[in-house]
């Protein structure tokens, strides 16, 4: 078979100069969570942002929620992860499904992760050069892996329990698999994704670097440490689904402001290196690695404290808003 090949020497394309209508406006007071619906007059386009609501699977549009379930007369069940285990079938059904585009009004606190139980969580390390060089390591030559385990996926909205230690941020992209597959060419990664949503890979440090080997899975697999949401977007929902702005907002501080083209493995090439070794199945996960601009990167070091929202936000995929509480010991 035709096996992909694997470039290590990968320069990030230069940006393109964006419209300011496109810039992000994050209003840090308010406690609305903007779905950023695109407005557009195909239906099957407008339709494709997939939610979890009060734990039933949810076409997200024009500021409402349409349950899927209902809506398909049942050919689709109610379990918001059970769709990408025939996402195909179901893609094909959205885009000529005739359904309420208004869909019924919502509180966003009833939103849950949009994939609450997928079956593997893949997490990469250092994949933004400059979150490298604040972490004092060197570029990989490949992939840096770590699980984040499926108990710490969270929704996109509420509170987040903090632990001991130094609870720091990352903004990432996550990648949602709509296909699994083994050894997957780099020219067939892309048909394994189903669509992105935005993840936070909360992180407690302290944990992290103890050891002689580093702690990623458990540091970073407290209750609430996974967030992702607000809805899972197809890609063609994007203007350009490999460059997207990306970043977090603490306090009211904009701490981590990339652009998803700055990845050095792309999406493309991550779905292709780990299904070179795993298995990957539909629903699975893959958080893409996060942009500078991390706690423990800053002079000096900064970590979050009870009291403090996050907000957590990608351009296109809207936004997640977290407030953190103190330990409760
Ligand atoms: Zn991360």
């Amino acid at each position: 078979m035709v096996r992909p090949s694997h470039r290590s020497d990968r320069v990030a394309p230069p940006r393109r100069p964006r419209p300011a209508s496109q810039s992000l406006t994050l209003p840090v007071r308010s406690l609305t969570l903007r779905l950023v619906v695109t407005p557009s007059p195909e239906m099957g386009r407008e339709l494709m942002r997939i939610g979890n609501l009060e734990g039933r699977l949810v076409l997200l549009a024009g500021g409402g929620a349409v349950d899927v379930a209902a809506a398909s007369e049942g050919r689709f069940g109610p379990d918001p992860q059970s769709v990408y285990a025939c996402w195909q079938e179901f893609v094909g059904w959205a885009a000529v499904a005739n359904v309420d585009l208004d869909g019924r009004p919502y509180d966003i606190a009833d939103l849950g992760a949009p994939v609450p139980n997928p079956r593997q969580i893949f997490a990469i390390g250092l994949n933004y050069r400059e979150h490298a060089s604040e972490a004092s390591l060197a570029v990989p030559d490949e992939p840096v892996v770590f699980t984040k385990y499926v108990s710490c996926l969270t929704g996109p909205v509420g509170e987040i329990e903090l632990v001991p230690g130094e609870v720091d941020w990352e903004a990432e992209l996550v990648i949602v698999l709509g296909r699994g597959g083994h050894e997957v060419p780099l020219g067939q990664a892309r048909d394994l994704v189903a669509g992105y949503t935005i993840g936070q890979d909360v992180s407690e440090r302290v944990r992290q670097r103890s050891g002689p080997a580093p702690q990623f899975g458990l540091a970073k697999s407290h209750p609430g440490f996974g967030p992702i949401g607000p809805a899972v977007v197809t890609l063609d929902e994007l203007a350009d689904p490999d460059d997207l702005a990306i970043g977090s907002v603490l306090a009211g501080e904009k701490v981590q402001d990339g652009r998803t083209s700055r990845m050095i493995f792309p999406v493309d090439e991550l779905v292709s290196r780990l299904s070179d070794v795993v298995t990957l199945f539909p629903g699975d996960l893959i958080f893409s690695g996060t942009p500078a601009g991390v706690g423990m990167g800053r002079t000096p070091t900064r970590f979050i404290q009870a009291g403090e929202e996050l907000v957590t936000f990608i351009e296109g995929l809207g936004e997640m808003r977290h407030r953190f509480v103190a330990p409760n010991d």
